[in-house]
């Protein structure tokens, strides 16, 4: 497939994040006006309400873009979605004539990236982050329990996970204080309070539920994937040494729950169709009700940098791909449903941290230093075991065609340090 190329020129860089085969979902304010729903185009921010208002939707029942979220046209379902990509890319495409009204409705409904604010894209339902890359399950096992024991006996079984929080998901560009806790260092007797020492990343992607199902009511993988809207760039913040006191017996709680970032952009299904490859072979086949009859994962290029406080620029310190998971979202999806939970419209689903296979193309900090015994170098010539307060850690990615990429903007976030708090 091919670049459709846009009357919006920026779009048509083969470099730009969003040309028009892309259009990802977010939600934006100018100046002091209200947030409400657009699509990302080339530089631009196309404003869906405005569209709506000049007709440009005239089969969606009502102007579900002027919502601060995109909650409500996300629950439209697959039909309502793929309507309104197909209406924006018949206004759009150089391919088709428009009128000077059109041209009008175009130019008024277009703002430029930088003169706009992004929000939360979605108001997040439920969080839950899964633990389904292989590399990552084993690198991080290893340093936890010992390579014998690296892959818990259920691994290979069933995709992992645990209920987070979403309350503290946040967009991309919202400051991260470092977190406090309690802590027990191997050599330590006694656990003490105060600021995490090992502030880690996880490089993730996100998957969005648009259409909810009934509570109780199972759903199949291939369900799953149909109530899936469309994927985000996740950083699933992660306190190392909180957590690895505390994990043992019912996994991560304070060591996760104070911040996740995700980018501001949702890119859809149907961006992403052209680029779905199916999970790697297994070494066990799965039961039935986790199988999948087609590719439900995909080939998203994906890379982690950061940028100490001060440095001119980044140092980009891993690079993978979304296609290392061992589980598709629409798997991990399927399994969360199977014993009677409801999932609803906003609902977030981490995929678990993205390691490729070597500290390359690790996830996290955790992986990439092995715990600290291997620092990163950066290229301002300082060194990284873990995060630093002033650092900031970007995520990108992006699906790569021929001649153009559906990008996902970024995922950022700077490190602040801890608040006071002298109990
Ligand atoms: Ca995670």
């Amino acid at each position: 497939m091919t670049i459709i190329h846009c009357r919006i020129e920026s779009a048509n860089n083969p470099e730009s994040d969003f040309p028009l085969n892309n259009l990802p979902y977010g939600v934006f304010s100018k100046d002091a006006g209200t947030a409400r729903c657009c699509v990302a185009i080339g530089d631009s921010v196309l404003d869906l309400s405005t569209l709506y208002a000049e007709a440009i939707f005239p089969d969606l029942a009502e102007n579900v873009f002027a919502h601060t979220t995109l909650n409500a046209f996300m629950g439209m379902g697959a039909k309502s979605w793929s309507y309104v990509r197909k209406q924006l890319i018949e206004l759009l495409s150089t391919e088709n004539d428009i009128d000077a009204s059109k041209s009008n409705v175009i130019d008024t409904a277009l703002h430029a990236q930088s003169s706009v604010t992004m929000h939360m894209p979605f108001a997040v339902g439920d969080y839950t982050d899964f633990y389904a890359g292989r590399q990552h399950a084993t690198n991080v096992g290893t340093m936890f329990r010992g390579a014998e024991n690296a892959l818990p006996p259920n691994w290979l079984h069933i995709p992992i996970g645990y209920n987070g929080r979403a309350s503290t998901v946040v967009v991309s560009g919202t400051d991260i204080h470092r977190p406090l806790g309690q802590m027990k260092p191997p050599t330590a007797e006694i656990p003490h309070f105060g600021p995490c020492k090992r502030l880690d990343l996880e490089l993730e992607m996100g998957a969005v539920i648009g259409m909810p199902n009934n509570m109780g009511r199972p759903v199949t993988v291939k369900e799953a994937d149909n109530m899936i809207f469309g994927y985000v760039l996740l950083n699933d913040w992660s306190a190392r040494d909180i957590q690895a006191w505390e994990y043992q017996p019912l996994g991560p709680f304070q060591a996760k729950v104070f911040a996740t970032s995700i980018s501001p952009w949702v890119v859809t299904k149907d961006a992403l169709a052209n680029f779905r490859i199916s999970t790697p072979a297994r070494d066990v086949e799965l039961l039935p009700y986790l199988q999948e009859k087609e590719p439900l994962l995909y080939d998203i290029d994906l890379a982690v940098h950061i940028q100490p406080q001060g440095a001119a620029k980044a140092t980009t310190i891993s690079n993978t791909n979304y296609r290392n998971m061992y589980y598709s979202a629409a798997q991990q999806l399927a399994h969360h449903a199977v014993g009677g939970c409801k999932m609803n419209t906003g609902d977030l689903l981490g995929s678990g941290t993205i390691s490729g296979d070597d500290n390359k193309a690790y996830g996290s900090l955790l992986e990439i230093s092995w715990g600290g015994k291997n620092p990163v170098t950066l290229d301002t010539g300082e060194t990284r075991s873990f995060l630093e307060d002033g650092d900031t850690l970007t995520l990108t990615g992006a699906a790569i065609g021929d001649g153009f990429r559906i990008g996902f903007g970024e995922c950022t976030g700077k490190i602040l340090p801890s608040p006071d708090f002298n109990p």
